[in-house]
């Protein structure tokens, strides 16, 4: 008997890009030329470490797609960040930039390494040979990379810097930089602010009040745990959240604070003292009204989408949903609201970074968050409206309006 090929992150995506390109009637040129990315950069990333052995790394800078504008996606450092994953990052980056209708293309790149087991002096050399070796293919009005898994503002402040030895004091090189060195203030919690805006919205049109809401948090990283401090902030009830190596779980609701001191001593929430200990697996099949996975991809798949108790999923992650657990879901009557939406605010505060830079003029953090509402909120009545008129899902919905704002850049460009 035949074995099923195990479809790669990119094919993946792909799947959801190629019913929307179908649903659109774009002809097949076209659908070719958004299938696939327009660039792609692999390079050695050699490192001296503390020890004086020298290490050699992979890294890459993947351009989807540039009808839009600049290539903006961030960097991830991870040990499953391969061509294909960096790949399906890239893709998601256009998708969403353009639901988001922000003047950009779509780009990922990342290096594979565990950042976790490099010093800081490591991490700064990686990250300079790394900025060095793409450097050729980013400029402000280019390519502007930001934060992702593994990365934060000190790796953005470092390619700055890497950068600016070559070009000169260039702040609007990166985005999701220390506020110090021209990042925006609310940028660092802009991806939790959008997922809580949407939740509030969310809560609404389900009917739920925050005081009686169970929220389930997978991953307390930048996302996760700005997740779930601001959805506690607005009153909701965080029963569970987790790291890599597990999680937590308390039916009456986790003091987000105290697990975030306790997180930033600890460098993890397993032994959290104001919860059970759980597994990430058995945190997915919670019983909860809300399922926010905020970690990594594929985490729900088709073995354990039929366990899922959630009334709704909001992917605050970037694809952490396999094609087949979508379909499982679906006929579940769970609706997902996608990736390209939830997870949003932080390239939307990013273009605000790098628009505040050009101008070398800093907003006030008020100002961030209030227009962070109107574009996410925008983009979320749009999905919704579609995903109603046309009886098809959220995802479906997204993918139709960013494909199709990028199909129309092409057309209007003219280029071929
Ligand atoms: P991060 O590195 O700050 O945090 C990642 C979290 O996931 C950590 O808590 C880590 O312990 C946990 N984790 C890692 N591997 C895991 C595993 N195998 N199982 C369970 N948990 C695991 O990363 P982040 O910036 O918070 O990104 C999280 C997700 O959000 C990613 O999918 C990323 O692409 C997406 N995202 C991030 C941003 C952003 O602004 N940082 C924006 C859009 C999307």
């Amino acid at each position: 008997m035949a074995t099923a090929t195990k479809l790669s992150p990119f094919d993946e995506v792909n799947l959801v890009y190629d019913r929307a390109a179908e649903r659109l009637g774009l002809p097949d040129g076209v659908r070719e030329m958004l299938r696939r990315s327009w660039r792609e950069l692999q390079v050695q990333v050699p490192v001296r470490m503390d020890d004086g052995r020298i290490e050699v790394y992979t890294g890459y800078r993947i351009q989807h797609n540039g009808a839009r504008g600049p290539y903006k996606g961030g960097v991830r450092y991870h040990l499953q960040a391969d061509l294909e994953e960096i790949r399906a990052l890239a893709s998601l980056m256009t998708w969403k930039t353009a639901l988001m209708d922000l003047p950009y293309g779509g780009a990922k790149g990342g290096v594979q390494v565990d950042p976790n087991q490099l010093s800081m002096a490591e991490l700064n050399r990686l990250t300079r040979r790394y900025t060095l070796n793409i450097e050729h293919l980013l400029a402000p009005n280019r390519d502007i990379p930001a934060p992702d898994m593994g990365t934060n503002a000190q790796t953005m402040a470092w390619m700055m810097d890497a950068y600016g030895q070559l070009h000169g004091h260039s702040p609007a090189i990166v985005t999701g930089k220390p506020v110090e060195l021209g990042g925006s203030l609310g940028r660092e919690a802009a991806t939790g602010r959008g997922v809580a805006y949407l939740l509030s919205a969310t809560a609404k049109d389900l009917n739920l009040d925050p005081k009686d809401s169970r929220i389930v948090v997978q991953g307390f990283g930048n996302v996760g745990s700005w997740t779930c401090r601001l959805v506690s902030d607005q009153g909701f009830k965080v029963i569970a959240a987790s790291g890599v190596r597990g999680g937590v779980y308390n039916a009456n609701g986790l003091d987000v604070q105290a697990l975030r001191d306790y997180q930033t001593i600890s460098r993890t929430v397993v032994g959290f003292p104001g919860g059970e200990a759980i597994t990430n697996a058995e945190l997915l099949e919670l019983e909860c009204d809300v399922l926010i996975p905020a970690a990594i991809d594929n985490v729900i798949t088709g073995a354990n989408a039929p366990k899922v108790k959630a009334k709704i999923i909001l992917e605050a992650a970037n694809h952490p949903i396999t094609p087949e657990a979508d379909d499982i879901l679906e006929d579940r009557g769970i609706p997902v609201l996608p990736d390209i939406l939830v997870n949003a605010g932080g390239v939307i505060v990013s273009y605000f970074e790098w628009t505040q830079n050009l101008q070398e003029f800093r907003w006030e953090e008020e100002r961030v968050n209030q227009e962070l509402h109107k574009i996410i909120m925008r983009a979320y009545d749009e999905v919704r409206e579609r995903a109603s008129s046309q009886r098809i899902t959220y995802r479906e919905a997204a993918f139709e309006i960013g494909v199709q704002r990028v199909a129309h850049a092409v057309e209007l460009r003219g280029f071929v």
